[in-house]
């Protein structure tokens, strides 16, 4: 084989496609709650397909700006921070109105607690303290460490949720938070300390949203089905993103 056919089957294999990388890549956002480190990064080294790396707070706002965001293709949030700057609300509403894939676990449902345009990204919100929200009034949320809960799946056939059954977790679960009633649920539980939605999808701006209650600690991360429900919604956000 001449040099030159070489380089001409070199030139004509097919390249991946921009919107299809081997590994998507991961932004995870940490700060502002604990949790078991150990455990959670092996979780994040074992999933299949996901390259991820960490940011914590305070220096996950600097990752907003657009320059910074194009390193990662999936923003998931495990923060639960309280501060923000005015110019990292408009970074981020900015990044997420124009297109940014979004997977929100546990305890970020009660980040920025003073600050409802984070409740309407999300698409609901642990209410640290009583709010008014569009002339409602909201108690505080409560939590409840170590339970044992039947999880069902709303739609067999989502994305999400594809080839799974309802099934049993042990994790903590949040009660009385706001869910917004454009969101679409993707989990629910009849446990009575729960609110009942425990998992849905939302958007905002050309971002796909997704939140799940679950992840608390390993009882959660080292459970085979919460681990393809966590890789199942990140590969859905980012498919179902308009602009990236
Ligand atoms: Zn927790």
């Amino acid at each position: 084989m001449t040099r030159y056919l070489l380089l001409a089957l070199i030139t004509a294999l097919p390249t991946v496609a921009q919107d299809a990388p081997a590994k998507l890549r991961i932004l995870v956002a940490t700060g502002g709650h604990d949790f078991e480190r150990k455990p959670f990064e092996t979780m994040w080294n074992e999933l299949p397909g996901i390259a991820w790396r960490e940011a914590q707070h305070p220096d996950v706002h600097r990752l907003f700006r657009p320059d910074a965001a194009r390193d990662y293709d999936v923003l998931v949030l495990y923060d639960m921070p309280s501060a923000i700057s005015d110019e990292a609300k408009a970074d981020l509403v900015a990044l997420l109105t124009a297109g940014k894939p979004l997977v929100a676990l546990h305890h970020s449902l009660g980040g920025y607690d003073a600050w409802p345009e984070y409740w309407a990204i999300l698409g609901g919100h642990y209410m640290l303290a009583p709010h008014r929200l569009n002339g409602i009034d909201y108690p505080a949320s409560t939590y409840e460490h170590d339970v044992t809960f039947p999880v069902k799946v709303v739609d067999p056939k989502h994305p999400v949720t594809k080839g799974l059954a309802d099934f049993d977790l042990l994790d903590e679960v949040y009660g009385r938070f706001w869910v917004a009633p454009n969101s679409t649920p993707l989990l629910t539980t009849t446990e009575p300390k729960s609110s009942p939605t425990l998992g849905w999808t939302h958007r905002y701006g050309r971002s796909q949203v997704v939140y799940l209650e679950p992840g608390h600690g390993p009882t959660s991360w080292n459970n085979p089905v919460y681990r393809t429900l966590l890789v199942n919604a990140i590969h859905f956000a980012y498919d179902q993103t308009i602009t990236r």
